[in-house]
């Protein structure tokens, strides 16, 4: 049989045949360049049993050019794409992308060639040449990346590559990544911790499928106890990817690492220079690179020899992809380890409640770590009625809080604020008019950076100097910031303390692993009093002189009041409440709300994870929610208004009539407006009976909308 089924690379076309060239021994899962109309396109030949093809005339075939000398994927992956494709509702090309990750990972060369600036000056000089060289100071990379760097075009790099400006470098990608030691300083485990690690070990060694929920408390030492498991898993020449939530976290982790296993890991994330990248990719898919630590896209890589999964902090919602393919990295990762084969590890101190739900229901094993790592207790929360206890006029820190952040002053601790709102105010208004400064693409407010002089959009990017008199009514000085953001926080905590050494910590502070470690040295050698910071700073760090942790709105979140509110709110303000009294002081967390007898509240200050995780898990169950019942999102989008709106309705009226679904809308989505996308949206609700996927495509596949219009499914969305 010389005649295969190819994926392309590109959702245009479905798969394709070709046949193959005499003495091509192309399989399934083998990696292929092939010829689409007078363009050459990468593929991977697929299991013929997956689409359904019509039979073709062989003289009509086309011949593969050539066979990439990788790996071919192997059949779990292959498995893994073909179930992803179909859950998310999706082409199968969109998912191959993400496992193929960059096809020029694919060429066969083992060097690169990047470009190293030097120090000589050009003859001529231009100010757009200047400004580059100004910015790319010792800077080396590819044209494409040093001329993004500087923001210039490819052409600049390019004529100073000619003028001498950057000379090449030979980069190897095939230099072999270093080997991690099990042995090299493995610790002394409490009894709580070996019992959890025994049962993780165990799996690994048996290398079948086996999904944990390990649960423990924040600073049980999870993370000492599932290396144990990657130990195993090295012992065994196998390899183990670790998912973290941020790449803000990942620093401390690579430190962490380094001193159990004696050498740093592989790491992927979007961030990487394209030579590391390749570098990986294929260390990853020759079996090299033994332990992957990886933001959510490194899931969908080839590993050659996948048999451990970690998913650490995994009830956090970064892991949910909410553009392209819409998934969920944690959902991924279980189905991954069942296709392969290998045991999958969900560690978090506030498991997800689907997570814990799969736990009671027996579907996955639940480990327990019930206390904190050594002398550390955890601490002691209470909550600060506002309504009682109010912060001065434009202030947002009551007086408890002040009374407690002087305290640790005194004493030489540290301090975490926690406000999940980054820049200095979340509205600006003119007090004349009531003009509100609304971003130009989506229905959002612009919201007020001030320390780059900045009204951002924290949906698209948009961004607009600060005016100075009203555009509506134009008074001059008459638009006033409301509300509190970090920013504001850090200027009222500065007020209150004049001498306190502060740090802010947010998405706009650290947005590089530099800067995050940067920052970890910086509380690490107590050279800050006081951390003001968003959700970023509230998980995985290890601060042991941190002892009073303030959450400036516990009520923020539960506005809105979708789904997940309440149970995002509570792991919110949990891990925040985590990070106090690490080490041996004590620990106090200072929870400011206008409504202490809240659920969430009540629950936080009285310890009782279960009491409220059991009422949210029945409220759950009587709306018929997940993970009793399914959700599944249609977003209808269009530049155009009327023909987004027209399209919504059209899908609407298709909508199936069955029992166990209920269609609600079309309806303005969450986001109505959307970088510059009007959104209309669809929302399928369905008991677990029904099959959701098949019933959403047929529905979809017949019907037909203008070329401007953009329909996409989001199964199990997080938040509506
Ligand atoms: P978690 O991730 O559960 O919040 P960590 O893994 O950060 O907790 O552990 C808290 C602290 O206790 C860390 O400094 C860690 O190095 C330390 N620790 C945990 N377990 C051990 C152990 N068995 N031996 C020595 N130190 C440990
Ligand atoms: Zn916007």
């Amino acid at each position: 049989m010389n005649r295969v089924r190819v994926i392309l690379l590109t959702q245009a076309v479905g798969p394709l045949d070709y046949k193959l060239p005499a003495g091509m021994a192309a399989k399934p899962g083998s990696i292929v360049v092939v010829p689409l109309g007078p363009r050459k396109m990468v593929g991977v030949v697929w299991d013929e049993d997956a689409f359904p093809l019509d039979p073709v005339d062989p003289k009509k075939l086309r011949a593969v050019y050539e066979l990439v000398d990788t790996p071919p994927l192997a059949k779990g992956l292959r498995q893994l794409v073909n179930w992803a494709a179909d859950y998310y509702i999706t082409a199968h090309a969109n998912i191959l992308r993400m496992v193929l990750s960059s096809s020029s990972a694919l060429s066969s060369a083992a060097t690169i060639t990047e470009y190293r600036a030097t120090s000589r000056v050009p003859t001529r000089m231009t100010e757009l040449r200047a400004a580059a060289l100004d910015q790319l100071e010792g800077a080396q990379g590819l044209v494409r990346e040093l001329a993004s760097e500087a923001g210039v075009s490819d052409a600049v790099i390019r004529g100073l590559i000619k003028a001498g400006a950057f000379e090449p470098v030979e980069v190897g990608i095939d230099t072999p990544l270093l080997l991690p030691d099990p042995d090299f300083a493995a610790p002394v485990l409490n009894n709580e911790q070996s019992a959890a690690a025994a049962a993780m070990v165990g799996a690994v060694k048996q290398q079948q499928f086996a999904p944990f929920v390990l649960d423990g408390v924040t600073g049980s030492g999870k993370t000492e106890t599932y290396f144990e498991a990657v130990a195993a898993a090295l012992r065994l020449g196998k390899q183990t990817l670790v998912l973290l939530p941020e790449i803000a976290l990942t620093q401390p982790f690579l430190k962490r690492f380094e001193e159990r296993f004696g050498t740093q890991p592989a790491t992927w994330h979007s961030g990487m220079r394209s030579t590391q990248r390749r570098r990986v990719w294929r260390a990853v898919a020759d079996g090299s690179a033994k332990v992957v630590v990886g933001a959510r896209s490194a899931l969908f890589l080839p590993y050659m020899n996948p048999g451990l999964i970690i998913v650490d902090e995994a009830h956090e919602t970064s892991f949910k992809q909410e553009d392209g393919v819409r998934y969920h990295a944690r959902d991924v990762a279980v189905m991954r380890g069942k296709f392969e084969g290998f045991p999958v590890i969900l560690a978090s101190a506030t498991p997800a409640l689907e997570s814990r739900h799969m736990v009671q229901t027996g579907i996955y094993t639940g480990l327990e770590i019930p206390s904190r790592f050594g002398a550390a207790k955890l601490p002691e929360i209470k909550a600060v009625d506002l309504t009682l206890d109010a912060p001065e006029r434009h202030h947002w820190i009551a007086p408890p809080l002040v009374q407690a952040l002087q305290e640790r002053i005194e004493r030489g601790e540290q301090s975490l604020l926690f406000l999940n709102r980054r820049g200095f105010a979340p509205l600006t208004l003119c007090r004349t008019c009531g003009h509100r400064f609304q971003c130009p693409n989506c229905t959002s407010w612009m919201v007020e950076h001030r320390l780059v002089k900045r009204l951002a959009c924290h949906h698209c990017g948009h961004v607009m100097p600060p005016p100075s008199a009203c555009p509506e009514c134009h008074e001059e000085d008459s638009l006033v910031a409301c509300g509190p953001g970090v920013e504001r926080i850090t200027e009222e905590v500065q007020r209150l303390f004049p001498d306190a050494r502060t740090i802010m910590a947010t998405s706009d502070t650290l947005w590089s692993p530099e800067k995050a470690a940067e920052f970890v040295a910086r509380v690490e050698a107590g050279a800050v009093d006081i951390i003001i910071g968003t959700q970023l700073v509230t998980k995985g760090y290890h601060f042991p002189n941190l002892t009073l942790v303030g959450v400036i709105d516990a009520d923020l979140g539960l506005e809105g009041g979708d789904l997940r509110a309440a149970e995002r709110t509570f792991q919110q303000i949990a891990q925040a409440a985590g990070r106090a009294g690490r080490g041996e002081k004590p620990g106090e967390v200072l929870i400011q709300t206008r409504s202490p007898a809240h659920p969430v509240i009540a629950a936080l200050v009285d310890g009782d994870r279960d009491a409220f995780y059991d009422a949210e898990t029945e409220m759950r169950k009587s709306a018929g929610a997940p993970p009793f019942g399914r959700y599944a999102a249609i977003i209808i989008s269009s530049e155009d208004e009327r023909e987004a709106i027209e399209a919504a309705r059209a899908i609407g009226a298709a909508a199936p009539k069955a029992d166990g679904i209920y269609v609600y809308g079309p309806a303005p989505a969450p986001l109505a407006m959307l970088r510059g996308r009007y959104r209309h949206r669809l929302l399928v609700h369905a008991q677990r009976s029904v099959d959701l996927q098949s019933m959403i495509r047929n529905w979809l596949n017949e019907l037909n909308w203008p070329r401007g219009v953009r329909v996409g499914v989001d199964v199990d969305p997080y938040s509506f």
